[in-house]
């Protein structure tokens, strides 16, 4: 006897993985730019998209790929505009498409992808003694130039009875995500201490951030050496001197 076969293919549950099941396009059915159609969504739930911000809730499975496409061709308008010609100069003929999966699929990319997810160990040894992590490698832009920021975190945790622990190598995708999007530095390190804060529910948190702002190297001022350094004390670190000096002292900045 013949089995029936289904009218319509299972649907597959949505899941954020770039490229699969939908042609990427920078268009969709009604030719509008694919940057619109996000931005529409996210304005229909009133959500903030600065630079800084993450906005993985409103794309698609597959909508990457079209932005990349879109953003190519933008990039292509900016090197044109800049007399540069990208048809006869080997080098520069495929750089708006590099520039472009530069920005969305690394650099930027903390603003596209989900929160990685985390693995949560509660504290059974109800370990209460100061946690220090780093240094950890940044490289995040500057919002106003888009200038790469390069740089190191220090994170000190002091947990409570009641903390979840999580990985130490998740330290640095979590710092990862917040770092890779256009910010500024006083903004990153905040964002970086109030997500650690939610996550771990520790008695303090502390994050330091060291680093070269090539805005000002490039660019500006042009001043090689000039760093900018940033500390967040939060709960114990805030109010225990000596706790906070614990830290600082641990941490080679050197
Ligand atoms: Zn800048």
């Amino acid at each position: 006897m013949p089995t029936k076969k289904p009218a319509a293919a299972k649907k597959q549950p949505a899941k954020k993985v770039v490229g699969v099941n939908k042609k990427a396009s920078s268009k969709d059915d009604s030719g509008l730019p694919l940057s619109v159609v996000i931005r529409r969504r996210i304005e229909a739930q009133k959500a903030r998209f600065h630079a800084n911000d993450n906005i993985a809730a409103f794309i698609q499975p597959g909508e990457l790929e079209g932005l990349v496409d879109e953003v190519a061709e933008k990039m292509q308008a900016v090197l044109e505009s800049l007399v540069i010609d990208t048809e006869n100069d080997h080098n520069t003929k495929n750089t708006s498409r590099r520039v472009a999966k530069m920005y969305v699929q690394e650099v930027f990319n903390g603003r596209y992808v989900d929160q990685p997810t985390l693995t949560k160990f509660p504290n059974v040894s109800r370990l209460n003694e100061l946690m220090i992590i780093g240094p950890i490698t940044v490289r995040s832009a500057c919002s106003h130039h888009l200038c790469p920021i390069m740089g190191r975190i220090w994170i000190g945790v002091l947990p409570s009875k009641e903390s979840a622990l999580i990985g130490l190598s998740k330290y640095s995708r979590l710092t990862e995500w917040v770092m890779c999007r256009p910010q500024i530095q006083e903004e990153a390190v905040v964002e970086l201490a109030d997500m650690l804060e939610r996550k771990i529910k520790p008695i303090g948190v502390a994050v330091v951030m060291d680093a070269d702002h090539f805005c000002m190297q490039w660019r500006g001022v042009k001043d090689r050496d000039s760093k900018m350094i940033n500390s967040v004390m939060r709960g114990a670190f805030l109010k225990d001197s000596n706790l906070r000096r614990e830290f600082l002292a641990l941490i080679d900045r050197k």
